[in-house]
């Protein structure tokens, strides 16, 4: 094969927070490159890798003003396939953010850095016939070789663990290698046994012979099923449907919905070992797993948000688990939602990807109507249990314990007291989210942030939950001096000591990121509860996903008020979402649950729809206030973020960039404070633009960060701009 022809020069992906790609001339790239490919190049006075998009015959540049590359990084084959250049150059379009960093964001970090190299895949030695002959000779004058055969005599080895068995180097087993006594061959991992599927029940028969009856190729389907309706066991059946036909099947799963719990049972049904990706792994793993998926070796990809950028070289399916969650959105650099990336890159794949959850996002539920999203509904629990029942327990006027309830205390004594176990739920760490002065009324506040500090009782310690700050906790009044400093509201600290009061003979495990930091201790608690004994789990949202505690049948839910009066529109549906997925932890195998919400507005609107006709009838009604209100999903946002350390910087930018905005007058809002305004020291405000209609906002914000970017304000504030943006 003749190597194709050299081109005039390559247009290459920098991490750099500018809007373009740049030129460089071939230089040491004798061969042509190929798209995908890391060189290195000069960057003003910097070297930086980047990544060759393309090459070309042209530039706007005059080619003598060009700098060379300096080296090719990946000289064999791109790390990086057409197909995921594609859909990286259409997210850097679709969120208007710099290719090259939207580029570098998926790369998994050993690729960023100049030194890092695609691994070998896994390979192991083996002792040849040659080999064992030479062996059964002794050692003679050559003992070092000797040693390296005898090493392998038991049966094949990594080439690390032979050079240690052996004492080696990797001369010497090199040499071994070349006289012909020891072949190097891939090492395939022990595929375990799979294990038995259940007979699907009759909801779940059918949703599986909607998808297989699907036509081939792209569709969106919609999984709306309760919790513990059996949603993972039609993934797993799907999964296997699919690399049965040799394909890839990339899962997807929130933050932390990626437990050992999920991992075994995938392993053990499928009979394959799962190649996991996140960010909280180490470098060299997440480069094995990038590898593994670029090959094609690795069948089944779970990950979190960042897998969705994972190589794929034979794409069958994608399964994106909770998929109304949060953690799907990244908030900060390149604010992508992976939800909607996923749905894009499936579309371009031409397969199928499935989205479930038990409360879908309001931009899902529109599509589904829209019928750009099948809807399939299961509404039973796969086991037969019944769903949970709602007491809605009146704060007013109570008499409140560490912020629980005479009635939840009475509910939880009596379910310990039938060996049962108690759920309960706050989503707010530490003793008390205020630390406040009894005399003067003076509270801790964050010096960085509009926020109050948080009293960490056992550590002494006041804690900024959205900086990081943390200092000791005063003993007296740091304004007035008395001994009268007193914790307002509460926290899972405080309900951990109240409970253990109450209930001093119960074992009491507490589960937050306070008291569970380690990797291995939640799955620690998980397995202590799954043992059955009576016992109360206390803690915030790290224990309302992903887990399942058959004998958990009373969840109390002891404060979601601050959802209810919110100026975030989308607080009343992340708020449902929360309770449902809370109340879903409730009696999931033979014993019926209870949820016990705990309110100071039980005459709430949406509460009493939410808790008496369920989440959907809720989202409905939500839905329809969103079209009346002119809001996402009928409405398509985009906001222009700008922060300083000084109010002024950030009201000139975004005084100015209005001006800049080419769109109509009604189409463009603010600027207005952010929901915190001061966080981090840092004054953030944003501007709000809106367009009915998708397209018409994508071309007005193509003619408008070009102007942004030229704006004098523009160089004194940090400023981002975010798609369909979550927060405000
Ligand atoms: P979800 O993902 O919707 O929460 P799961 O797939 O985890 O639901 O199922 C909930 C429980 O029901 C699990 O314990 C699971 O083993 C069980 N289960 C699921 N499908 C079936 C079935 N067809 N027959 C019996 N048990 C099932
Ligand atoms: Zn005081
Ligand atoms: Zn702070």
């Amino acid at each position: 094969m003749t190597p194709p022809p050299t081109p005039r020069l390559y247009r290459v992906a920098v991490p750099v927070p500018l809007p373009s790609l740049f030129d460089y001339l071939p230089g040491p790239a004798r061969a042509g490159l190929e798209p995908g490919q890391r060189v290195l190049v000069r960057f003003g006075p910097r070297k930086l890798v980047g990544v060759v998009m393309a090459s070309a015959e042209t530039s706007d540049l005059p080619l003598e003003r060009l700098q060379p590359l300096l080296a090719v990084l990946d000289d064999h084959e791109p790390v990086v396939t057409g197909e995921q250049l594609r859909l990286l150059r259409w997210c850097a379009h679709y969120y208007k953010h710099p290719p090259g960093e939207v580029l570098f964001n998926a790369l998994p970090p050993a690729l960023r850095r100049s030194e890092g190299r695609l691994p070998e895949p896994p390979s192991q030695l083996r002792l040849l016939p040659a080999g064992r002959e030479r062996l059964d000779e002794g050692p003679g004058r050559a003992p070092a070789q000797h040693r390296v055969l005898a090493a392998l005599a038991d049966g094949p080895l990594a080439p690390g663990a032979l050079r240690e068995k052996a004492a080696a180097t990797a001369a010497l087993v090199r040499t071994v290698q070349e006289n012909g006594w020891v072949a190097s061959e891939p090492r395939g991992a022990a595929a375990p046994v799979p294990g038995q599927a259940p007979a699907p029940t009759g909801e779940q028969a059918r949703v599986l012979e909607a998808l297989h009856n699907a036509p081939d190729g792209f569709a969106c389907h919609l999984l709306d099923g309760v919790t513990g309706s059996g949603k993972t066991e039609v993934y797993l059946r799907l999964a296997e449907h699919v690399l049965g036909k040799g394909r890839q099947v990339l899962l997807l799963v929130p933050e932390i919905g990626l437990t050992p719990q999920l991992l075994r049972r995938f392993r053990s049904r499928l009979g394959l070992e799962p190649v996991v990706s996140h960010s909280g792994i180490a470098s060299g793993e997440r480069l094995e797993a990038w590898a593994a998926a670029l090959r094609g070796d690795a069948k089944l990809l779970i990950g979190t948000r960042s897998a969705l950028f994972l190589p794929l070289r034979e794409p069958g399916l994608i399964i994106m688990d909770e998929a109304h969650d949060a953690s799907f959105k990244q908030q900060d650099g390149f604010r992508y939602s992976a939800r909607d990336v996923a749905v894009k890159r499936a579309l371009e794949l031409d397969v199928p990807i499935v989205l479930g959850t038990a409360t879908p996002s309001l931009e899902s539920l529109n599509n589904a109507a829209q019928g750009r999203f099948r809807h399939h509904r299961l509404v039973e629990r796969a086991t037969g249990a019944p769903p949970p029942a709602w007491r809605v327990v009146d704060l007013c006027g109570q008499h409140i314990d560490g912020g629980l309830s005479a009635r939840a205390l009475e509910a939880i004594g009596d379910t310990l007291a039938r060996r049962e176990q108690v759920l309960v739920f706050l989503n707010r760490r530490g003793y008390a989210p205020v630390l406040l002065c009894h005399d003067c009324g003076w509270h801790a506040d964050c010096r960085f942030c509009d926020a109050h500090l948080t009293w960490h009782r056992s550590g002494r310690r006041l804690h900024c939950h959205h900086c990081g700050e943390r200092q000791p906790a005063p003993r007296f009044c740091p304004e007035c001096g008395a001994d009268a400093l007193e914790g307002a509201g509460e926290g899972t600290e405080q309900l951990e000591q109240v409970l253990s009061r109450h209930f001093p003979e119960t074992d009491l495990y507490r589960v937050d990121r306070d008291r569970v930091r380690r990797k291995g201790e939640l799955e620690a608690v998980v397995e202590a509860v799954r043992g059955g004994d009576p016992c109360l789990l206390v803690g915030t949202q790290m224990l309302a996903k992903g887990h399942h505690f058959p004998r958990v049948t009373l969840v109390v839910v002891v404060n979601l008020d601050q959802a209810l009066y919110s100026a975030d529109f989308r607080a009343m549906e992340r708020m449902a979402q929360v309770l449902v997925q809370v109340a879903g932890r409730a009696g999931r195998a033979d014993h019926p649950g209870t949820v016990i919400l705990q309110t100071h507005h039980p005459e709430h609107e949406g509460l009493r729809t939410l808790v008496r006709e369920g989440y959907g009838v809720f989202a409905a009604q939500l839905l329809e206030e969103r079209r009346l209100a002119g809001l996402p999903p009928f409405a398509y946002q985009a906001t222009v973020r700008a922060e300083a350390p000084e109010r002024a910087r950030v009201q000139a930018f975004l005084e100015s960039a209005r001006e800049a905005w080419p769109g109509a007058a009604e189409t463009v809002f603010g600027p207005f404070p952010a929901m915190m305004e001061r966080r981090g020291g840092r004054i953030r405000w944003y501007l709000l633009l809106q367009s009915d209609n998708r397209n018409t906002l994508q071309s007005l914000l193509d003619r408008f960060v070009p102007r942004l970017r030229g704006l004098e304000t523009a160089r004194r504030v940090r400023w981002t701009v975010d798609l369909d943006p979550q927060e405000f």
